[in-house]
């Protein structure tokens, strides 16, 4: 049995997570904390690119009002982020959270999160317990017997055996740094110390999209394979939308879920005779509003080209300034290269 499929599942609204559930989807809203609209346009936004649960920072009292609004109307489980003050926590609970999340190193020591876990139980709402590199335990952050995962990993661990002692189980843990490898050290050591509890995977401030992707797909890439993560972010300094694009091409990579197409493009050489590389960037981009598991592959000349476009759903095997469409198998027209992108698009749209 995979680790993921051992965890006890909790439930974030009407998202299952942990027990053998697909892997939840999520991202965190950057809009401000008051802007009631402007979270929910972009709650909208993520929730139509496939995004399963999102998360709110609430910065300070004041904007629990608006927390509570974007609860009531947003059409996904809205998890609570809360640092440093226990009754915002509390008080999200009762507004309508669907999960909190909060970190052992910030929230006041273990006496202030009685009432939190208090609060979390008669709402009925799990918690996540979320220990970061950069806002480690004191005490533990100053062990020189251990090593940064084990910290990270004893942090998490040692809070949620309190949690629990408390009577209160229905736990998220995540431990995440932004060096891939110790991001991994930590999760294989929370799958082992704490196996029944599910795991929110991520590799924290991960960077920019290109390298924030690459960094993210290493470390989850792992972690995945081995059965490891309930829930997963993809954290980028970019456009959420894009964290629930990676994370989805992520699990489709790794056959665990699919959700949308696939492209299968060739990296184009010297036998190219069209412009490859802007025609399949119209394709992606067109793409996006495709939500089937459809197939699509867009290649440069005969060498791979037919192979390809025929094993595909839908594909495109180009000569000169023109190419060869398929549909199943099968060549159903030729076209010329500024029609290649509709012509696609109305195959697909046949489907
Ligand atoms: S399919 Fe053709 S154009 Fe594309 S990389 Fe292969 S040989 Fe080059």
């Amino acid at each position: 049995m995979k680790p993921n499929e051992q965890t006890r599942r909790v439930m974030v609204g009407s998202v299952p997570v942990g027990g053998g559930a697909p892997v939840a989807v999520q991202s965190m809203l950057n809009m401000p904390p008051d802007d009631v609209d402007g979270n929910l346009a972009q709650i909208e936004a993520l929730a139509e690119a496939g995004c399963e649960i999102a998360r709110m920072a609430i910065p300070k009292r004041a904007c629990l009002d608006a927390f509570g609004q974007v609860c009531e109307r947003s059409p996904l489980p809205v998890v609570a982020d809360v640092h440093f003050d226990p009754v915002i926590a509390i008080e999200a609970a009762r507004l309508g959270a669907a999960k909190l999340r909060i970190n052992p190193g910030n929230i006041g020591g273990l006496d202030a999160t009685v009432p939190v876990l208090d609060a979390a139980r008669e709402a009925g709402i799990p918690i996540r317990i979320g220990v970061n590199a950069g806002s480690l335990d004191q005490d533990l952050a100053a062990r020189a017997d251990l090593t940064l995962p084990e910290k990270l990993a004893a942090s998490a661990a040692q809070y949620a055996r309190f949690c629990e002692d408390n009577g209160f189980t229905d736990l998220v843990v995540s431990a995440k740094a932004h060096d891939v490898m110790t991001t991994v050290s930590t999760y294989r050591l929370l799958a082992r110390e704490i196996p029944h509890i599910p795991l929110h995977i991520g590799v924290t401030e991960a960077g920019t999209q290109f390298q924030g992707v690459i960094k993210s797909a290493s470390g989850l890439g792992i972690l995945l394979e081995e059965g490891i993560g309930d829930t997963m972010r993809i954290s980028l300094t970019d456009d959420p939308v894009n964290e629930i694009r990676a994370c989805w091409t992520l699990l489709a990579a790794l056959d665990l879920r699919r959700r949308g197409p696939e492209i299968i493009s060739c990296p184009t050489c010297g036998r190219c005779q069209v412009n490859l590389i802007e025609l399949a960037g119209q394709v992606e981009a067109r793409l996006r509003t495709v939500k089937a598991p459809v197939k699509v592959a867009v290649m440069g000349c005969v060498v791979n080209g037919p192979g390809e476009a025929r094993d595909a759903d839908i594909g495109v095997a180009c000569g000169a300034g023109s190419g060869a469409v398929f549909v199943k198998g099968e060549v159903v027209r030729k076209v010329a290269e500024a029609d290649i992108v509709d012509a696609l698009m109305e195959e697909i749209g046949k489907l």
